[in-house]
């Protein structure tokens, strides 16, 4: 178990031709950097992607031009300035070493989606190569003789290996080998079981090892773990959208006693040496990160002679100390929240995934609702309003889980084939307001407004851009809303293209049902959003949550919907509001973030829980601001904010 303030992580993977590797590196000069930027973690590479190690090893091959032993000087130097370390291995990419042993490298059941020969995952190994032994004997090699903390390994995702080695074992197991899926499959196995024998390995020599495995999914390696680690550089193929599901589900499998790392880049991508992202564009990933609890981690790629690129430590200097004035409030604060996102993890993935869940994240953070994200893995006792999003299957354990949520008087938000069991074909909560028929048929698909739900909707039929499921109504439930149907769906007709489609007419098929504390969608309106981004489609799921989660944490007003609010509390003492306003923009092929937007006239309300509010201010200066309780919250006001602020309700 692993708690961290501010961490910083080095790739140094480096080419076996570069002729000047450490040349110019000076180890003081490094880690005095790091010591000034407030970090407490640092990761460096033992022995990076393309195969070669950085200390002097009997068992791998140091770096041809090297000429020192680098990481026993860094060990040196992080122990004496007490920056714990960990040392990087890639666990599945190694140019050098399937160089020297072919038989170590992987056999891809797809050769063809390899064909990139000027990327290092050109080279895989096999997870069930002597690479294996070979990685181990590397790490007991630095346990044995230098002083650090623990281990990074990376790229442990699952591969579609079919070397005879890996075709033997399928054989044994009676494996699919012909099958793709199958072959991922055994892969996952493979990487999982090299992981327990790493770690067991590791732990015989150094018990209280940092530990990290990237790429394997959360839930199923977090009892190695000593703290998780979220990759994501929005500006490269992770985008925006990915750091926000990410944080609201990490902490959730971490727990209160293992740091969650909110990894991002300096750079524009891995690799990217000459890239210097703005000051605005990491602040914006890094104080996200912070309010949903995660500590900041900024990726960089040292330069292998040694070159120190100041600006590159002015810029992460600048970011940090912006964010450790407000560390008395933010570090070890909690998000406590009552609504969940709810999302079945599927195999081979990091963590529950789908269109629908990425959107519902967003429309939630638009809408300023105080959610976490969660899986089976953890407990749902202390949410009031579950939300499963478009395709989220009921196996009997979640179906268990949901009766027993309803029958303590909790609320339940389901669309479309959410709630179906695992053949899609029957809803398995007892109580649920309708009952499946089939895929819904219309495309595309309208609703007609109507009813309670409706407020401040268009009376007009609404495109949902998205599919949907045929449901019935059963006795007691209440249909709010119902399908428009269109002339004809999109297609063919063997004579024209059936393209500009208008609805035709109200059907009797349910779009919002309700019944008890169950609404039901029969709209994929997630993944609807994730299409077009309807602000309508938002309006309805607030309405919604109007109802089933009457008093929320937060409300605001005169906050942009680009804009981001979210609560923490801290002991007894103190609840925290994060403030942000910042707009990532597409530029071109790119999307990046520059600027820190001013925002007008805000007001917020907070829930008070009973708690006696002493005073309300803006960190780090403590500048007070008049408050009001009323009604069970208390409201402020503040005239502007740029950017990033935080206000401060103490007890
Ligand atoms: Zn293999």
């Amino acid at each position: 178990m692993a708690k961290f303030k501010y961490a910083l992580f080095y790739d140094f993977h480096t080419l076996a031709t570069i002729p000047d590797v450490g040349a110019k590196f000076d180890v003081e000069a490094f880690t005095d950097q790091v010591k000034a930027c407030g970090v407490d973690f640092l990761t460096f590479h033992a022995r990076c992607n393309q195969g070669s190690a950085y200390y002097n090893t009997k068992i791998g091959t140091r770096h041809p031009s090297l000429q020192y032993d680098l990481i026993g000087k860094l060990c040196k130097s992080c122990t004496k300035k007490g920056i714990r370390l960990s040392l990087y291995f890639n666990g599945h990419l190694s140019e050098e070493e399937t160089l020297a042993h072919l038989d170590w490298a992987d056999l891809p059941f797809s050769p063809e989606l390899r064909t990139n020969k000027a990327n290092p995952f050109y080279h895989q190994v096999c997870y069930n190569s002597p690479f294996r032994e070979h990685m181990r004997d590397m790490a007991l090699e630095l346990a044995r003789n230098y002083r650090f903390d623990g281990f990074f390994f990376d790229c442990l995702g699952a591969s579609d290996c079919v070397c005879p080695r890996c075709v033997k074992e399928m054989k044994e197991k009676g494996i699919d080998y012909t099958n793709r899926e199958e072959v991922l499959k055994f892969s996952a196995f493979s990487v999982h079981r090299m992981c327990v024998f790493l770690n067991e390995a590791i732990r015989k020599a150094k018990p209280d090892a940092l530990m990290f495995f990237n790429g394997r999914p959360f839930e199923e390696v977090i009892d190695m773990e000593s703290h998780l680690e979220c990759e994501c550089l929005p500006t490269a193929g992770w985008g925006y959208d990915c750091l926000p599901s990410y944080a609201h589900y990490m902490r959730t499998v971490a727990g209160p006693e293992k740091s969650v790392l909110n990894m991002t880049g300096r750079f524009n991508n891995w690799g990217d040496f000459g890239g210097l992202r703005t000051a605005e564009g990491l602040e914006f990933d890094l104080f996200y990160g912070a309010a949903n609890g995660m500590r900041p981690d900024i990726g960089g790629h040292y330069h292998p002679r040694g070159d120190l690129d100041l600006p590159v430590f002015d810029r992460i200097r600048e970011v940090y100390r912006n964010m450790q004035q407000y560390d008395e409030w933010v570090i070890d604060a909690e998000n406590d929240n009552d609504v969940a996102l709810v999302y079945p993890r599927y195999e081979r993935y990091y963590a529950p995934a789908s269109v629908g869940c990425r959107a519902a994240v967003r429309m939630l953070d638009e809408l300023k609702i105080q959610f976490d994200f969660v899986s089976e893995y953890s407990s749902w006792d202390q949410y009031k309003l579950l939300i499963f999003p478009d395709d989220a299957p009921f196996s009997p354990e979640m179906t268990k889980r949901v009766e027993a949520h309803l029958k303590s008087g909790g609320a339940v938000l389901a669309t479309s084939k959410s709630g179906l069991d695992k053949d899609g074909k029957k809803f398995t909560v007892s109580s649920w307001p309708v009952v499946y028929e089939k895929p819904i048929g219309h495309d595309p698909f309208f609703f007609q407004p109507s009813g309670k739900y409706a407020a401040g909707l268009p009376d007009m039929p609404l495109a949902l851009y998205a599919t949907g499921s045929k449901v019935k109504a059963v006795k007691g439930a209440k249909v709010e809303m119902v399908c428009v149907k269109p002339y004809m769906n999109y297609g063919w007709d063997g004579f024209r293209g059936n393209y500009y489609i208008p609805p035709q007419g109200p059907t009797d098929e349910p779009f919002l049902v309700e019944k008890g504390n169950i609404v039901y969608v029969a709209g994929e309106l997630f993944a609807g959003y994730h299409k077009r981004a309807p602000k309508q489609l938002r309006e309805l799921l607030e309405n919604v949550l109007n109802r089933l989660d009457p008093a929320p944490k937060l409300r605001t007003e005169n906050l942009p919907s680009f804009a981001r609010a979210i609560v923490q509390k801290k002991g007894k003492k103190y609840e925290t509001v994060h403030l942000m306003a910042y707009c990532p923009e597409r530029r071109c092929e790119a999307m990046c973030v520059e600027d820190r937007i001013s925002v007008l006239n805000t007001k917020l309300a907070l829930r008070t829980d009973g708690r006696k509010i002493k005073k309300v201010y803006l960190a780090p200066d403590r500048k007070a601001l008049p408050f009001e309780i009323k009604d069970g919250y208390c409201t402020v006001s503040l005239d502007v904010f740029t950017g990033y602020t935080l206000v401060v309700f103490e007890s």
